[in-house]
């Protein structure tokens, strides 16, 4: 089986009987763990550069959840479409679009997610719902994040 780790996975592990698969990984994950201690050995891991294509499909799923993902999350996720692999993480956001294009997941650490949900954003002072990250428009105050209600 093919497991495409992120930087959680890398760093904290994976379950023991996976870790004879083919580990495929991106190289901004690499850069982003730097000299942080990892249980992985990186020699172990794959480096590889998602083709196009496959960025370009995850994107569209984020923008219908607005999940806010970083470029090295977006690479995770193509990597598992285009290797059609399992990815390694403890990030809701990676899981979340996982779940929604049908990836399977191994949570790392953490209880995954058990549903799909969609993101709002809020302000902590004075609760004005968002429906994107940014400043409060009334009282400046940095948005939250949480899951939206159905
Ligand atoms: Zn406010």
């Amino acid at each position: 089986m093919n497991i495409i780790l992120d930087a959680s996975a890398i760093i904290n592990g994976i379950p023991i009987n996976l870790i004879k698969g083919r580990l495929i990984t991106s190289p901004n994950v690499i850069d982003e763990i730097g000299k942080r201690a990892n249980v992985i050995p990186i020699e172990r891991v794959e480096q590889r550069i998602p083709k196009e294509r496959f960025i370009e499909k995850v994107k569209k799923e984020i923008l219908k959840t607005r999940d806010t993902l970083s470029k090295t999350d977006i690479e995770i996720i193509a990597l598992a479409l285009e290797f059609k692999g399992e990815i390694a993480t403890d990030d809701y956001g990676i899981q979340n679009i996982a779940k929604k294009i049908g990836i399977n997941f191994i949570p790392v650490g953490e209880v995954g997610i058990k549903k799909v949900f969609e993101w709002e954003w809020y302000c902590p002072a004075c609760f004005r719902k968002y429906k994107g990250p940014g400043i409060c428009e009334v009282c400046g105050t940095k948005l939250k994040r949480r899951v939206k209600k159905s």
